[in-house]
């Protein structure tokens, strides 16, 4: 495994990949079975395979452009979370097999929030490959509500990423599963805002207090976030409540809303010690990869 060195080293936790092309096999073998890719836009596309989208081939191609440049990359693969036990067998392979350091899974599986019980396997698969999971948005609640002004992305992400972090620490997950190791994106969302108010939920309702032993805030410092939040007093704020050893910096390449130039964000509070930069801008992204720097 390659080591990443210490120095003045910046690591973009958060940057999208797919590959622009696959070879066109259908044509080469006249097999229809072949994926292809759906381009919908300049920078999005979905992979079909016979009509359907296809993970495995995209975590490969992940793997193989890790391996032809482990120096720069280390790669997160996907899985079919509406089919848990598929995903609990892709995570297994994505890790074990192909060598990636962990997943990127969304913020509900078709609705339903990350407490669902039938994705306790999946859970289990990921403590058991200690497998990093990245939790991003992208299908949101109420799209009917989020279609105008780019609300989606402005709105219905950050809300979408509130519900999730909440869903996880306030269902008593982390005490059952300490193992688990969450990144939430942009900033994590409304959740490190919401946080005086779930612990006064959770002080409150005895139904809310019953479920997770231990006081919400508390708990989300077991959790980490990339530094996706433009403004240094909002960064300000996650340093409080969260603690530098949970945050990473991530810009969301190649999207239009990514940071530019990566960790502007961190560079701007002038305040920081050394230690305190180089880790937010590097350091703890690769142990939360489990690649630290050597
Ligand atoms: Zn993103």
């Amino acid at each position: 495994m390659h080591k990443f060195s210490q120095g003045n080293l910046r690591v973009d936790f958060h940057t999208h990949y797919i590959p622009k092309h696959f070879p066109d096999m259908a044509r080469k073998y006249s097999n229809e079975g072949w994926p292809t890719l759906i381009h919908s836009t300049s920078c999005q596309a979905d992979i079909y395979f016979a009509g359907k989208h296809y993970r495995q081939m995209q975590n490969e191609e992940i793997a193989q452009a890790v391996a032809a440049s482990p120096e720069h990359f280390i790669g997160l693969g996907t899985v079919p979370l509406q089919d848990p036990d598929s995903a609990a067998n892709e995570v297994r392979r994505a890790v074990k097999k192909l060598g990636l350091a962990g997943i990127e899974i969304g913020t509900n599986i078709q609705g339903r929030n990350l407490d669902d019980p039938s994705l306790e396997a999946f859970w289990q698969a990921c403590e058991e490959v200690e497998a990093a999971i990245f939790v991003h948005p992208a299908s949101v609640f109420a799209p009917e509500r989020t279609s105008k002004y780019r609300m989606v992305l402005s709105v219905g992400y950050l809300s979408e990423t509130g519900i999730a972090a909440v869903s996880i620490v306030m269902s008593g997950l982390l005490e059952r599963r300490p193992r688990l190791r969450f990144c939430f994106a942009h900033g994590g969302g409304t959740f490190p805002w919401l946080l005086p108010r779930l612990d006064r939920t959770w002080q409150v309702f005895e139904d809310v207090k019953s479920i997770a032993a231990a006081k919400p805030s508390e708990v989300a410092k077991q959790l980490t976030y990339d530094t996706l939040t433009y403004d240094p007093a909002n960064l300000r704020l996650l340093i409080k409540r969260l603690g530098v050893d949970r945050l990473l910096m991530g810009t969301d390449y190649p999207f239009p809303l990514r940071e530019e130039p990566a960790g502007a964000v961190i560079d701007a509070l002038a305040d920081l010690s050394d230690q305190a930069r180089a880790d937010m801008l590097g350091h703890n992204a690769l142990r939360f990869l489990g690649r630290p720097p050597s």
